[in-house]
């Protein structure tokens, strides 16, 4: 379909209605602004990027924790983009020695089999799996020297927070876990959407419609990845974690907004392996990380955007990934320079 097809077609279905839908996945975010995605919105219709990216999440108190392991001359393996947030004093841990960069869980535990290792992980429920999958390995082959300080998140209760938002544009990698079904009950229309621009757009259609019928019921429209009902990796995720209130970069403590490491699992969790003490840590206030992630503002709307902050040398979390709602919007205006 042609750019002004697509306009037509947006009109036509929004009825000229003000209408706010933000995406909640960081891989959506980086699709929709490499793809030119808003392009094809009229005026009435505003597209937010929402807090789907999990390094954008991440608590501030975590980096604390992470330094606190390494002046115990601890060795960390950690996801590259989380080594690049900056911490407590603007320090990053990948500018520290002891750190490990790593790109799945699998690598820490192989950093384990030879040394003390803790596997510093944030995520939604795909990571999750992973996590799951290799903390049951590392406790069936009673690999000790591994533990995880993790900082998973669990996304439902934070869409009620969401207030000033028509609709949602549902992560595909995550329902592809929990299952359509997962998102029934929310109390805006949302569709599942997959991660080509074409089937970005389509799914954004769809939810134009869903929000004008005021139609609640969660829509798949990636159903050849995402299934109906939980699956075995879901499964996985409930027998290694268990739902906790956790702390949100920008939100705050969200009720049930996390998952944490079972009992039964508790030899392997690094906060009560090394009795890490809490960093309560106070947020970057020049950051407006808050706001962008709330969908209150766009990025190019925080005053340091692509001046002092920079995918290079981030001010913030949301510039840290490229899927964060900042790094993707930077790249695609520094593509199109
Ligand atoms: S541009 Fe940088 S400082 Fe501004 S909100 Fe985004 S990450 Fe924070």
């Amino acid at each position: 379909m042609s750019l002004q097809k697509y306009r037509n077609a947006f009109a036509r279905l929004s009825q000229g209605r003000p209408m706010r839908l933000m995406e909640i996945c960081g891989s959506h975010s980086l699709s929709i602004a490499r793809g030119g995605i808003r392009a094809l919105l009229p005026d009435n219709i505003t597209l937010l990027s929402g807090p789907g990216c999990p390094v954008c999440v991440s608590s501030p108190e975590l980096i604390g924790q992470a330094l606190w392991l390494l002046r115990q001359k601890i060795p960390l393996a950690v996801f590259g983009d989380l080594a690049r947030i900056p911490g407590p004093g603007g320090r990053r841990l990948d500018r520290e020695p002891g750190v490990t960069p790593v790109y799945s869980p699998d690598e820490a535990l192989a950093l384990a089999e030879k040394r003390e290792t803790v596997f510093v992980a944030v995520g939604f429920e795909p990571t999750q799996a992973a996590c799951a999958a290799v903390l049951s390995e590392a406790a069936e082959r009673k690999i000790r020297n591994f533990s995880m300080l993790s900082d998973f998140k669990h996304l439902f209760p934070v869409f009620a927070m969401l207030q000033e938002v028509d609709g949602f544009l549902l992560p595909g990698h995550v329902a592809a876990v929990t299952g359509r079904i997962a998102f029934d009950g929310l109390a805006r229309p949302g569709v599942v959407a997959g991660f080509e621009p074409e089937e970005i757009a389509t799914a954004l259609l769809h939810l134009v419609k869903k929000v004008v019928e005021h139609d609640l019921v969660s829509a798949n429209d990636y159903p050849q990845i995402v299934p109906e009902e939980p699956g075995a990796a879901m499964a996985a995720v409930g027998r290694v974690f268990e739902v906790c209130g956790s702390v949100w970069r920008g939100i705050g403590f969200v009720p049930d907004g996390g998952r944490r490491i079972r009992e039964e699992f508790v030899e392997f969790d690094a906060v009560e392996k090394y009795h890490i003490p809490s960093f309560p840590a106070q947020e970057e206030t020049r950051c407006r990380c808050g706001d962008v992630l709330r969908g209150k503002i766009r990025p190019a709307a925080c005053p340091f955007f692509g001046k002092k902050c920079t995918p290079e040398h981030p001010e913030g979390a949301c510039m840290v990934s490229s899927e964060g709602a900042c790094a993707a919007d930077y790249t695609c205006l520094e593509a199109a320079v």
